[in-house]
Protein backbone atom coordinates (compact mmCIF):
# COMPACT_ATOMS: atom_id res chain seq x y z
CA UNK A 1 0.00 0.00 0.00
CA UNK A 2 1.34 3.29 -1.03
CA UNK A 3 0.77 6.33 1.18
CA UNK A 4 -0.06 9.36 0.30
CA UNK A 5 3.00 12.17 -0.23
CA UNK A 6 2.93 14.30 2.63
CA UNK A 7 2.60 17.72 1.44
CA UNK A 8 4.98 20.64 2.89
CA UNK A 9 2.51 22.91 5.21
CA UNK A 10 1.82 26.21 3.50
CA UNK A 11 2.96 28.98 5.56
CA UNK A 12 1.51 32.55 5.99
CA UNK A 13 4.73 34.48 4.90
CA UNK A 14 7.91 33.59 2.77
CA UNK A 15 10.94 35.17 2.57
CA UNK A 16 11.55 35.33 -1.68
CA UNK A 17 14.93 36.50 -2.28
CA UNK A 18 16.60 35.85 -5.85
CA UNK A 19 19.53 36.17 -7.79
CA UNK A 20 19.72 39.82 -8.07
CA UNK A 21 19.48 40.44 -4.48
CA UNK A 22 22.11 37.86 -3.91
CA UNK A 23 24.60 39.42 -6.66
CA UNK A 24 23.94 43.21 -5.82
CA UNK A 25 24.96 42.17 -1.88
CA UNK A 26 28.06 40.22 -2.98
CA UNK A 27 28.88 43.70 -5.06
CA UNK A 28 28.08 45.91 -1.79
CA UNK A 29 30.52 43.01 0.15
CA UNK A 30 33.32 43.61 -2.50
CA UNK A 31 33.17 47.14 -2.74
CA UNK A 32 34.41 48.24 0.60
CA UNK A 33 31.39 50.17 1.94
CA UNK A 34 29.20 47.96 3.64
CA UNK A 35 27.39 50.80 5.54
CA UNK A 36 25.29 53.87 4.47
CA UNK A 37 26.00 54.81 1.33
CA UNK A 38 25.31 54.28 -2.27
CA UNK A 39 22.82 51.59 -2.30
CA UNK A 40 21.00 53.41 0.69
CA UNK A 41 20.84 56.58 -1.80
CA UNK A 42 19.13 54.34 -4.31
CA UNK A 43 16.64 52.92 -2.74
CA UNK A 44 15.54 56.14 -1.11
CA UNK A 45 15.20 57.24 -4.77
CA UNK A 46 12.92 54.20 -6.26
CA UNK A 47 11.39 54.74 -2.73
CA UNK A 48 10.58 58.24 -3.64
CA UNK A 49 9.02 57.46 -7.04
CA UNK A 50 7.16 54.34 -5.76
CA UNK A 51 5.63 56.88 -3.45
CA UNK A 52 5.47 59.47 -5.41
CA UNK A 53 7.23 62.35 -2.66
CA UNK A 54 9.72 64.62 -3.09
CA UNK A 55 11.78 62.57 -0.13
CA UNK A 56 12.38 59.54 1.35
CA UNK A 57 14.94 58.76 3.74
CA UNK A 58 15.79 55.17 4.89
CA UNK A 59 16.31 53.89 8.26
CA UNK A 60 17.11 50.87 10.45
CA UNK A 61 13.51 49.31 10.75
CA UNK A 62 9.87 50.67 10.68
CA UNK A 63 10.09 51.47 14.08
CA UNK A 64 12.81 53.93 13.96
CA UNK A 65 10.83 55.24 10.94
CA UNK A 66 7.54 56.13 12.76
CA UNK A 67 9.48 57.20 15.65
CA UNK A 68 11.52 59.81 13.55
CA UNK A 69 8.14 60.50 11.50
CA UNK A 70 6.60 61.91 15.10
CA UNK A 71 9.75 63.24 16.75
CA UNK A 72 10.33 65.84 14.00
CA UNK A 73 6.77 67.35 15.27
CA UNK A 74 8.41 67.93 18.71
CA UNK A 75 5.77 66.92 20.27
CA UNK A 76 5.47 67.73 23.91
CA UNK A 77 3.88 65.52 27.29
CA UNK A 78 0.17 66.28 26.71
CA UNK A 79 -0.08 66.40 23.13
CA UNK A 80 -2.24 63.58 21.81
CA UNK A 81 -2.08 61.21 18.45
CA UNK A 82 -4.73 59.43 17.76
CA UNK A 83 -4.41 56.21 16.13
CA UNK A 84 -5.85 52.58 15.59
CA UNK A 85 -5.94 49.99 18.74
CA UNK A 86 -5.76 47.53 16.40
CA UNK A 87 -2.29 47.45 15.17
CA UNK A 88 0.95 46.02 15.44
CA UNK A 89 3.04 46.84 19.17
CA UNK A 90 5.66 49.46 17.01
CA UNK A 91 2.58 52.14 16.20
CA UNK A 92 2.21 52.04 19.86
CA UNK A 93 5.89 52.25 21.27
CA UNK A 94 6.50 55.27 18.83
CA UNK A 95 3.90 57.18 20.07
CA UNK A 96 5.13 56.18 23.44
CA UNK A 97 8.78 57.06 22.92
CA UNK A 98 8.09 60.68 22.13
CA UNK A 99 6.20 60.99 25.46
CA UNK A 100 3.04 62.28 23.83
CA UNK A 101 -0.38 60.20 24.57
CA UNK A 102 -1.59 57.82 22.28
CA UNK A 103 -5.85 58.02 21.83
CA UNK A 104 -7.44 55.29 20.16
CA UNK A 105 -9.86 55.68 17.17
CA UNK A 106 -12.41 52.38 16.74
CA UNK A 107 -12.01 50.84 12.98
CA UNK A 108 -14.42 49.90 10.41
CA UNK A 109 -14.98 47.04 7.68
CA UNK A 110 -11.32 47.32 6.18
CA UNK A 111 -10.03 47.29 9.56
CA UNK A 112 -8.88 50.30 9.56
CA UNK A 113 -9.86 53.60 11.88
CA UNK A 114 -13.02 55.24 10.79
CA UNK A 115 -12.70 58.65 10.39
CA UNK A 116 -15.84 59.33 12.64
CA UNK A 117 -14.32 57.90 15.41
CA UNK A 118 -10.87 59.51 14.46
CA UNK A 119 -13.32 63.12 14.33
CA UNK A 120 -14.79 62.62 18.09
CA UNK A 121 -11.59 62.22 19.49
CA UNK A 122 -10.04 65.44 18.51
CA UNK A 123 -9.89 68.39 20.93
CA UNK A 124 -7.16 70.74 21.53
CA UNK A 125 -4.74 68.49 22.42
CA UNK A 126 -4.83 66.70 19.52
CA UNK A 127 -1.36 67.01 17.45
CA UNK A 128 -1.53 64.36 14.77
CA UNK A 129 -3.56 61.63 13.19
CA UNK A 130 -1.78 57.77 12.87
CA UNK A 131 -3.43 55.93 10.29
CA UNK A 132 -2.40 52.36 9.74
CA UNK A 133 -3.03 50.89 6.89
CA UNK A 134 -3.37 47.79 7.82
CA UNK A 135 -2.61 44.43 5.89
CA UNK A 136 -2.07 46.16 3.23
CA UNK A 137 -5.28 48.00 2.56
CA UNK A 138 -5.46 51.96 2.42
CA UNK A 139 -7.05 53.62 5.07
CA UNK A 140 -10.01 56.34 4.28
CA UNK A 141 -7.69 58.73 3.44
CA UNK A 142 -9.76 61.42 1.97
CA UNK A 143 -12.13 61.42 4.86
CA UNK A 144 -8.87 61.71 7.15
CA UNK A 145 -7.00 64.03 5.45
CA UNK A 146 -9.92 66.12 5.44
CA UNK A 147 -10.44 65.99 9.21
CA UNK A 148 -6.27 66.53 9.86
CA UNK A 149 -7.00 69.72 7.54
CA UNK A 150 -9.69 71.43 9.21
CA UNK A 151 -8.47 71.06 12.31
CA UNK A 152 -4.30 71.62 11.57
CA UNK A 153 -3.02 68.56 12.72
CA UNK A 154 -0.35 66.68 11.01
CA UNK A 155 -0.94 63.23 9.52
CA UNK A 156 1.85 60.37 10.06
CA UNK A 157 0.83 57.19 8.32
CA UNK A 158 1.54 54.06 9.43
CA UNK A 159 2.41 52.48 5.91
CA UNK A 160 4.69 49.55 7.39
CA UNK A 161 2.32 47.05 5.23
CA UNK A 162 1.18 49.44 2.39
CA UNK A 163 4.34 49.69 -0.29
CA UNK A 164 2.11 49.96 -3.50
CA UNK A 165 -0.91 50.69 -2.46
CA UNK A 166 -3.15 53.91 -2.72
CA UNK A 167 -6.18 55.72 -1.81
CA UNK A 168 -8.08 57.50 -4.45
CA UNK A 169 -4.89 57.10 -6.73
CA UNK A 170 -2.79 58.61 -3.97
CA UNK A 171 -0.20 56.33 -3.14
CA UNK A 172 -0.40 55.51 1.05
CA UNK A 173 2.41 57.25 2.20
CA UNK A 174 2.18 60.44 0.26
CA UNK A 175 -1.01 61.74 2.00
CA UNK A 176 0.85 62.99 4.92
CA UNK A 177 4.79 61.77 6.35
CA UNK A 178 4.76 58.14 5.08
CA UNK A 179 6.60 55.19 7.63
CA UNK A 180 7.14 52.04 5.49
CA UNK A 181 8.87 48.75 7.13
CA UNK A 182 11.04 46.18 5.27
CA UNK A 183 11.19 43.75 7.94
CA UNK A 184 11.71 40.00 6.38
CA UNK A 185 8.26 39.40 6.12
CA UNK A 186 6.78 42.64 4.70
CA UNK A 187 5.78 42.66 1.10
CA UNK A 188 9.46 44.25 0.53
CA UNK A 189 12.26 43.35 1.98
CA UNK A 190 15.71 44.14 3.55
CA UNK A 191 15.87 42.11 6.43
CA UNK A 192 15.48 44.90 8.68
CA UNK A 193 14.49 48.43 7.30
CA UNK A 194 12.37 50.83 7.14
CA UNK A 195 11.60 54.22 5.11
CA UNK A 196 10.20 57.56 6.11
CA UNK A 197 8.27 59.67 2.77
CA UNK A 198 7.49 63.51 2.71
CA UNK A 199 6.65 66.21 0.55
CA UNK A 200 8.32 68.52 3.23
CA UNK A 201 11.89 68.85 2.60
CA UNK A 202 12.04 70.35 6.29
CA UNK A 203 10.85 67.42 7.63
CA UNK A 204 12.88 65.24 5.42
CA UNK A 205 15.91 67.13 6.91
CA UNK A 206 15.32 66.82 10.23
CA UNK A 207 14.74 63.16 10.18
CA UNK A 208 18.36 62.79 8.14
CA UNK A 209 19.71 64.61 10.74
CA UNK A 210 18.24 62.01 13.68
CA UNK A 211 18.91 59.18 12.00
CA UNK A 212 22.57 60.57 11.79
CA UNK A 213 23.50 61.17 15.73
CA UNK A 214 21.86 65.17 14.97
CA UNK A 215 24.88 65.21 13.04
CA UNK A 216 24.26 68.04 9.65
CA UNK A 217 27.23 68.24 7.66
CA UNK A 218 30.59 66.55 8.64
CA UNK A 219 31.03 67.02 12.81
CA UNK A 220 28.36 69.65 12.62
CA UNK A 221 25.65 68.65 15.64
CA UNK A 222 22.76 70.40 15.70
CA UNK A 223 20.53 68.10 17.89
CA UNK A 224 20.44 65.57 19.72
CA UNK A 225 20.02 62.53 17.36
CA UNK A 226 20.28 58.68 17.58
CA UNK A 227 21.89 55.90 14.97
CA UNK A 228 19.03 54.89 12.98
CA UNK A 229 20.91 54.45 9.94
CA UNK A 230 20.16 51.89 7.22
CA UNK A 231 23.66 50.25 5.44
CA UNK A 232 24.10 49.37 2.25
CA UNK A 233 24.19 45.38 3.17
CA UNK A 234 20.55 46.10 3.57
CA UNK A 235 19.41 48.65 0.70
CA UNK A 236 20.99 46.07 -1.59
CA UNK A 237 18.62 43.36 -0.89
CA UNK A 238 15.37 45.82 -1.15
CA UNK A 239 16.61 47.71 -4.60
CA UNK A 240 16.10 44.41 -7.04
CA UNK A 241 12.74 43.79 -4.78
CA UNK A 242 11.48 47.44 -5.77
CA UNK A 243 12.10 47.23 -9.84
CA UNK A 244 9.86 44.39 -8.51
CA UNK A 245 7.56 45.99 -7.16
CA UNK A 246 4.52 45.97 -9.31
CA UNK A 247 5.06 41.83 -9.71
CA UNK A 248 4.97 41.42 -6.32
CA UNK A 249 2.21 43.45 -5.19
CA UNK A 250 0.05 41.57 -8.79
CA UNK A 251 0.96 38.30 -7.47
CA UNK A 252 -0.14 39.15 -4.10
CA UNK A 253 -3.63 40.78 -5.89
CA UNK A 254 -3.79 37.70 -7.87
CA UNK A 255 -3.73 35.42 -5.01
CA UNK A 256 -6.08 36.83 -2.74
CA UNK A 257 -8.64 37.52 -6.17
CA UNK A 258 -8.31 33.38 -6.34
CA UNK A 259 -9.19 33.35 -2.71
CA UNK A 260 -11.91 35.64 -2.97
CA UNK A 261 -13.39 33.08 -5.57
CA UNK A 262 -12.64 30.07 -3.87
CA UNK A 263 -14.54 31.52 -0.42
CA UNK A 264 -17.58 32.74 -2.27
CA UNK A 265 -20.58 31.76 -0.29
CA UNK A 266 -18.48 31.02 3.17
CA UNK A 267 -21.03 31.29 5.99
CA UNK A 268 -19.04 31.41 8.61
CA UNK A 269 -16.49 34.54 8.12
CA UNK A 270 -16.67 37.41 6.26
CA UNK A 271 -13.79 38.03 3.59
CA UNK A 272 -11.89 41.23 3.04
CA UNK A 273 -13.07 44.50 1.96
CA UNK A 274 -11.55 46.45 -1.19
CA UNK A 275 -12.98 49.77 -0.43
CA UNK A 276 -13.97 51.84 -3.95
CA UNK A 277 -10.52 53.58 -4.82
CA UNK A 278 -8.39 51.53 -2.60
CA UNK A 279 -5.90 49.48 -4.04
CA UNK A 280 -4.87 46.49 -1.69
CA UNK A 281 -1.20 45.58 -1.97
CA UNK A 282 -2.71 42.39 0.39
CA UNK A 283 0.00 42.29 2.90
CA UNK A 284 -2.37 39.67 4.78
CA UNK A 285 -5.81 38.52 3.57
CA UNK A 286 -7.67 38.68 6.97
CA UNK A 287 -11.15 36.97 7.41
CA UNK A 288 -13.43 37.36 10.37
CA UNK A 289 -15.41 35.31 11.90
CA UNK A 290 -18.68 35.78 12.98
CA UNK A 291 -19.91 35.93 16.58
CA UNK A 292 -20.85 32.30 16.79
CA UNK A 293 -17.85 30.93 15.96
CA UNK A 294 -15.18 33.71 17.35
CA UNK A 295 -14.85 31.28 20.54
CA UNK A 296 -13.98 28.79 18.53
CA UNK A 297 -11.17 30.70 16.54
CA UNK A 298 -7.90 28.72 18.47
CA UNK A 299 -9.73 25.72 17.74
CA UNK A 300 -10.30 26.61 13.84
CA UNK A 301 -6.91 27.30 13.75
CA UNK A 302 -5.44 24.23 15.06
CA UNK A 303 -7.61 22.48 12.81
CA UNK A 304 -6.19 24.16 9.57
CA UNK A 305 -2.46 23.54 10.85
CA UNK A 306 -3.64 19.89 11.37
CA UNK A 307 -4.36 20.00 7.61
CA UNK A 308 -1.08 21.44 6.57
CA UNK A 309 -2.33 25.31 6.47
CA UNK A 310 -0.64 27.56 8.75
CA UNK A 311 -2.61 31.18 9.06
CA UNK A 312 -1.70 33.90 11.55
CA UNK A 313 -3.59 36.49 13.92
CA UNK A 314 -2.65 39.74 13.32
CA UNK A 315 -3.32 40.50 15.95
CA UNK A 316 -4.85 38.51 18.96
CA UNK A 317 -5.27 41.23 21.40
CA UNK A 318 -5.43 45.28 21.30
CA UNK A 319 -2.06 47.26 21.65
CA UNK A 320 -3.05 48.42 24.80
CA UNK A 321 -4.34 45.10 26.37
CA UNK A 322 -1.20 44.24 27.91
CA UNK A 323 -0.65 43.77 31.71
CA UNK A 324 2.57 46.37 32.06
CA UNK A 325 0.77 49.16 30.26
CA UNK A 326 -2.71 48.87 32.59
CA UNK A 327 -3.24 52.57 33.88
CA UNK A 328 -0.54 53.70 31.63
CA UNK A 329 -0.42 57.99 31.79
CA UNK A 330 0.37 58.63 27.88
CA UNK A 331 -3.02 56.28 27.25
CA UNK A 332 -6.45 57.12 26.16
CA UNK A 333 -8.21 53.73 26.86
CA UNK A 334 -10.74 54.76 24.73
CA UNK A 335 -13.88 52.72 23.95
CA UNK A 336 -13.45 50.52 20.95
CA UNK A 337 -15.83 47.70 20.56
CA UNK A 338 -15.34 46.82 17.13
CA UNK A 339 -11.48 46.74 17.09
CA UNK A 340 -12.01 44.53 20.45
CA UNK A 341 -14.33 42.34 18.34
CA UNK A 342 -11.92 42.38 15.56
CA UNK A 343 -8.99 40.89 17.79
CA UNK A 344 -11.31 38.24 18.77
CA UNK A 345 -12.42 37.01 15.59
CA UNK A 346 -9.78 37.63 12.55
CA UNK A 347 -7.51 34.73 10.74
CA UNK A 348 -4.80 35.62 8.18
CA UNK A 349 -4.61 33.23 5.59
CA UNK A 350 -1.54 32.83 3.60
CA UNK A 351 -1.59 35.01 0.17
CA UNK A 352 2.02 35.96 -0.47
CA UNK A 353 3.69 35.13 -4.34
CA UNK A 354 5.36 32.05 -3.48
CA UNK A 355 1.80 30.29 -3.68
CA UNK A 356 0.93 28.68 -7.29
CA UNK A 357 -2.85 27.95 -7.94
CA UNK A 358 -2.77 24.42 -6.41
CA UNK A 359 -1.61 25.88 -2.82
CA UNK A 360 -4.51 29.02 -2.71
CA UNK A 361 -7.43 26.30 -3.51
CA UNK A 362 -5.97 24.35 -0.88
CA UNK A 363 -6.09 27.06 1.59
CA UNK A 364 -9.44 27.66 0.65
CA UNK A 365 -10.73 24.59 0.67
CA UNK A 366 -9.01 23.72 4.57
CA UNK A 367 -10.56 26.82 5.74
CA UNK A 368 -14.12 26.26 3.97
CA UNK A 369 -14.41 22.55 5.56
CA UNK A 370 -12.24 23.97 8.95
CA UNK A 371 -14.81 27.09 9.25
CA UNK A 372 -17.95 26.00 7.17
CA UNK A 373 -17.73 21.80 7.90
C1 LIG B 1 6.07 45.81 10.75
C2 LIG B 1 5.25 46.90 11.30
C3 LIG B 1 5.82 47.98 12.01
C4 LIG B 1 7.24 48.02 12.47
O1 LIG B 1 8.20 47.78 11.55
P1 LIG B 1 9.61 47.14 11.99
O2 LIG B 1 10.39 47.24 10.74
O3 LIG B 1 9.35 45.72 12.42
O4 LIG B 1 10.18 47.96 13.09
C5 LIG B 1 5.00 49.02 12.39
N1 LIG B 1 3.68 49.02 12.14
C6 LIG B 1 3.09 47.98 11.52
C7 LIG B 1 1.62 48.05 11.26
C8 LIG B 1 3.85 46.89 11.08
O5 LIG B 1 3.24 45.87 10.48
Amino acid sequence: MTEEPSQAPIAVSRVMVGEQEEKLVLEVLRSGQIAQGRMVEALEAQFAEAVGVGHAVAVSNGTAALFLALESLSLEPGDEVITSPFTFMATLNAILATGATARFADIGDDFNVDPDSVAALVNSRTRAIMPVHLYGCGADMPAISHIAAANELVLVEDAAQAIGASVADRPCGSWGIGCFSLYATKNVTTGEGGVVTTNDATVADRVRISRNQGMKARYEYVMAGFNMRMTDLQAAIGIPQMERLADITAARRANASALGEHLAGLRGARLPVEPDGRHHVFHQYTIQLDESRAPRRDEIVAAMVERGVRPGIYYPKLVTDYDYLSGHPQIGFDDVPRARRAAQSVISLPVHPGLDETSIARVASVAREVIDG
